[in-house]
């Protein structure tokens, strides 16, 4: 049978206090392995790690807590979902997804200031071409005779009707 180790490190008791803990109970604390501070532990533990320690190890292990923080990647937004998508270094992705042996092979994707949106004129456009596709189906309706013709007529009105509004305008006409 094995003998047992006597403990490396220092342990105290301490009465709880925290949130955490219950009032008039001793809880077991060890000093930390690395840096000697107290750290509660369980009855079973025979060497310790703070969380201090924890979390300096794992900032060196992983570049530091920065390395947590989102950085910009100065791409488009949505980049992972387009088919093909060219980083300004050349790195080529198809649907967020590197193409090593494509790098180079293609000149850098063009992004478009402000996304997608459409300019004042094109919105016009669209609420101009909208308008008038409305008063052709006005006058269409009623000829109609049948209800379910004339359920996808108002559909298709009510679609145009939205497209005539101003949040609705940047929606492409069919
Ligand atoms: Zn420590």
């Amino acid at each position: 049978m094995e003998r047992k180790k006597p403990l490396d490190y220092y342990v105290e008791y301490f009465p709880g206090e925290k949130w955490n803990e219950t009032k008039g109970t001793m809880y077991r604390h060890m000093e930390c392995k690395r840096c000697g501070q107290m750290s509660k532990c369980s009855e079973n533990i025979t060497a310790v790690t703070c969380s201090d320690c924890v979390q300096e190890i794992m900032n060196d292990a992983h570049g530091g807590p920065e390395a947590y923080g989102k950085t910009s990647t100065g791409r488009p937004r949505g980049w992972k979902w387009m088919q093909l998508y060219v980083d300004k270094d050349g790195t080529v992705f198809h649907r967020g997804e590197e193409q090593p042996e494509l790098k180079g092979t293609l000149p850098p994707s063009v992004i478009k200031d402000k996304g997608n949106r459409l300019s004042k004129k094109e919105k016009e456009k669209i609420k101009q071409e909208a308008g008038s596709r409305l008063f052709k189906l006005k006058k269409q309706y009623k000829g109609l005779r049948w209800k379910k013709d004339k359920k996808t007529h108002s559909n298709t009105s009510n679609t145009y009707k939205k497209r005539l509004n101003k949040s609705e305008s940047h929606c492409f006409l069919r």
